[in-house]
């Protein structure tokens, strides 16, 4: 079970900054940026490179809702998204992070 699957099921702490049926956003516990937060699916697929047909929907909404926190932040006027796979992924659950700093 992942560190993330543990915060998704709150047998872990986080601060939770948003959650819908599919997927769980949470503020990183070390930032790198003003804003820095993980876009977290809770289906545990372990990278990008594991991604399955079935997953597109559950990715697209990873990518609205990234787009749904900037413009309720007012960060949209600049942000960055990203995902690192496997050797540059520390944890290995899917998550896409959203930065920003402004
Ligand atoms: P990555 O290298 O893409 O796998 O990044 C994993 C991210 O998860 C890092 O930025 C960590 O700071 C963050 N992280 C690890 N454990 C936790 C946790 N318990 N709560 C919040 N963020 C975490």
């Amino acid at each position: 079970m992942s560190i993330f699957t543990k915060i998704i099921s709150r047998e872990i702490p986080s601060e939770i900054v948003y959650e819908q049926d599919n997927l769980i956003v949470i503020k990183d516990i070390k930032p790198i940026a003003k804003t820095h937060l993980l876009i977290i699916p809770k289906k545990e697929i372990s990278t990008i490179n594991d991604l399955q047909e079935n997953d597109r929907e559950l990715m697209s909404d990873m990518i609205f809702v990234a787009k749904k926190i900037a413009k309720d932040l007012k960060i949209e006027n600049a942000y960055e998204l990203h995902f690192n796979v496997w050797d540059l992924q520390e944890v290995k659950h899917i998550h896409m992070h959203l930065l920003s700093n402004i």
